[in-house]
Order: structure tokens, then sequence, then C-alpha cells
């Protein structure tokens, strides 16, 4: 049959477990089709249901659906979405900008949409999924009424899946600047070209957390856009803002303006240095937040990487003034949980600090992370306090 691929036993086994991905190497006889859904046999010929088919990814299939009758149409989609968006009912009392769809974990593989205020921010990120552009953006439009759908398809996973790499509209308009409301704060996400979709929706909950336990003085280490500053500035005596980028402390600045908080430095520097400087000078500070990039972009380097955080850890810990908070996070898929926790045991015990574990923290409601299906998860955090 024209558009059926055949997998080895050893290929449904993952969609057995709980995972929806299907590699190259177990698609025993590969659909003669253009990317888009396709019907899948068991090594006997049986139906196993419905994928995404990505004919030049190494990932070939993504599980749509396992029942054989279903049919892969606007329709389905409509029903997918609608089901996503009804499990964030409640986020709209607290922020106006929330994940609408986390990929796999929504049962929509490779796709993400965010929706900020009246518009919403989607990626596509696999060849059998761009096949069902126009469904998605039609329920999209449906289920959330925005005024305007984004394509951040600018991603580097989409070269992998033989797809151009762009940012384009699929529908009506999206502003340049989209203003956020979380917790009562306000800040602009920048859809267009601001890192993800526009803003780290993901730290959301965490940042609220930070923020609660903020006090005395404080520093934000990797601000980006200045969000977990903005939290911390509403109970802290001061925060100190610190990026090695200006553009990102430009923005920053201005979210601390739309809020009148006036007791935000914006310091441009390397953290590392800066870290290391502070503590030559011996000073404290009483609440900091290190929510680095992911330095392990590759399994390959996770060494390196695991260094690092090693480090920022561990110099933060010294700075802290007795009873004091650190929330640290990483957000480096490679670095796992149990990984994270050895680097911070690791950092507590050089740093000569008795440091106990007030919260382990995750992701947010509107990015769940599913337990048979790792790559949903890349988030962890904990909140730390210096005992003495
Ligand atoms: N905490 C932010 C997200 C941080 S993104 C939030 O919740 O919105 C990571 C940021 O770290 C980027 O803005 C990047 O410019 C900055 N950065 C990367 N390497 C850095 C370094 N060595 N020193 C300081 N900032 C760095």
């Amino acid at each position: 049959m024209l558009d059926t691929a055949k997998v080895t036993a050893k290929g449904l086994r993952r969609w057995e477990a709980g995972h929806p991905w299907i590699y190259r190497s177990d698609v025993s006889e590969r659909p003669d089709a253009e990317a888009g859904a396709v019907l899948v046999r068991d090594s006997r010929n049986r139906p196993a249901g419905w994928a995404l088919w990505s004919p030049r990814s190494e990932i070939s299939l993504r599980l749509l659906d396992p029942d054989p009758n279903a049919v892969i149409d606007g329709e389905w989609w409509h029903e997918r979405i609608a089901a996503a968006a009804a499990r964030r009912v409640g986020l709209e009392t607290v922020t106006n900008a929330h994940r609408v769809v986390h990929g796999e974990a929504d049962g929509c593989p490779s796709l993400v949409c965010d929706k900020y205020d009246r518009w919403a921010v989607v990626q596509l990120m696999s060849a059998g999924l761009e096949a069902f552009r126009a469904e998605i953006v039609a329920a999209v439009v449906s289920v959330t009424r925005v005024d305007g759908i984004l394509a951040r398809n600018d991603v580097p996973l989409r070269s992998k899946e033989g797809l151009p790499r762009e940012t384009v509209i699929l529908h009506g308009d999206v502003p340049r600047e989209i203003e956020i409301d979380e917790y009562e704060l306000r800040y602009l996400a920048a859809p267009w070209t601001g890192q993800k979709t526009g803003a780290f929706l993901d730290q959301r909950e965490n940042r609220r957390l930070a923020g609660e336990h903020a006090r005395g003085r404080a520093l934000d280490a990797f601000s980006y856009h200045g969000s977990f500053a903005l939290h911390l500035a509403r109970n802290a005596e001061s925060v100190v803002a610190l990026d090695a980028s200006e553009q990102a402390l430009a923005r920053a600045a201005q979210n601390a303006e739309l809020n009148g908080l006036t007791n935000i430095e914006f310091v441009e520097a390397n953290a590392f240095d800066y870290l290391r400087a502070r503590e030559r000078e011996g000073e404290e500070f009483d609440t900091i937040v290190l929510d680095p990039p992911a330095f392990a972009k590759t399994r390959a380097s996770l060494p390196g990487a695991l260094r690092g955080y090693k480090e920022i850890n561990l110099r933060a810990m010294r700075l802290l003034s007795t009873g004091g908070m650190l929330y640290t996070a990483s957000c480096s898929f490679h670095l796992t949980k149990p990984l994270f926790m050895e680097m911070l045991e690791a950092a507590a015990s050089d740093s000569g600090r008795r440091m106990a574990i007030r919260e382990i923290r995750g992701q947010p409601v509107d990015h769940p992370e599913v337990l048979t299906i790792p790559e949903t998860g890349y988030i962890k955090g904990a909140l730390l306090e210096a005992l003495d």
C-alpha cells in the first residue's frame, strides 16, 4: 500500500511504552508518500495507528492516533488542540500569556503553540506536521480566538526535516511587541525576534516563587529581559539584573519602567566574571537567581557544561548571606534531574556552606512533562537556603 509504513517490533515497542517516535532504522517498509499522515502497520501487517511521516528526518514517524480508523483532518486537529487548551483553563486568571500546545506532551507531536494576549506564536517542527499547516491554523484560530498567528519556524530542527527556516505570518497580523501580564507584573514579549517564541513562559511559576522569597540585596545573573528581576524587585530592597547582552538589558530596563520599579540596577557583564569578582570583594547577596542558557546543547558538551553549572552555583552559594536564598535552574535537556542534583551537591560541598533544599521545581501546568516522553521535560529548578 502506498501511504503505509511498516515498522519493526522494536519500533512498535516504543509506542507501547508511551513514546510517540519511531526512528528511521525501525521503519522496515517506508511509505511511498509525501510528508503527512500515514497508517502504520506492525511486522505482521496489522494496523497500529496513524502517524506523522517525515521522509527526510531521522525521526520518521510520530504517533498521532493509535486508532486505525481515525481520520486525521481539520476536525481531528481541532479536537486535540481544544483538549490541550482545556487543560490550561484557569491560567488566564494569573497571566495573559501561556503555552497552549506543548508538542508531544499534548498529543500534538512537533507542534508548539504559545498564546500572547490576543495573538499566537506557533512552531511547526516536522515535515509531517507542516503538511497540516492549514488545518492547524484553522484549529488554533477557532480554539483560541486569536487575531493573528506568527510562525517562529526559524529553529535549527527544521533543517533536519528538510524544511526552510523562516519567521512568517500564518494568519492576520502579530505586533513586534506584546505586553504580558504575569502575576500583576507587566513585561514586553518580542514574538518576532525574542528567544523561543518571544519570552520564557516556562519559568513563570518559578519566577513567582523566587519573588516571594526575595529580600535585601538581590541578584538575577542571567536576566535576559529581566523577568526574574521584576519579581525580585517587588520584595527585595535592590536588585542587580545582570546579562552579557546589552540589548537584552535595554529591554529589561524598559520592563522595569513599565512597572514603575526603580530599585533595579542593570549590569552588562559575564556572569562568571561578575560572580568571581563579587566573591573576591567579599560581598553578599540575600537573594540570587541563576537561570542560565542551556550550557549543554548536546550530550557531548555535557562534561564542560557541568563544570560551568557547578562553578556558578558554587560561587552563588558562597555569596549568600546567612539565611539567603538561591533559586537555581537548568534548562539543558541533557542534564538530567539526578545529574542536576549531583551537581548542586558537589557545589554545596565545595562552597563550605550548609545549603538546605527548600523546594525542588519543574515545569508549569502549560508545559507538561510526560514521564514516558523525556524530551517533554527540560527545566530543573531548586530553591536553596544558606543555613549558616
Ligand atoms: N531568566 C530569563 C532567561 C534567561 S536566558 C527569563 O526567565 O526570562 C539566558 C540569558 O543569559 C540571555 O539573556 C543571555 O544573554 C545571557 N547570558 C548567556 N551567557 C551569559 C554569561 N556568561 N553571562 C551573563 N549572561 C549570559
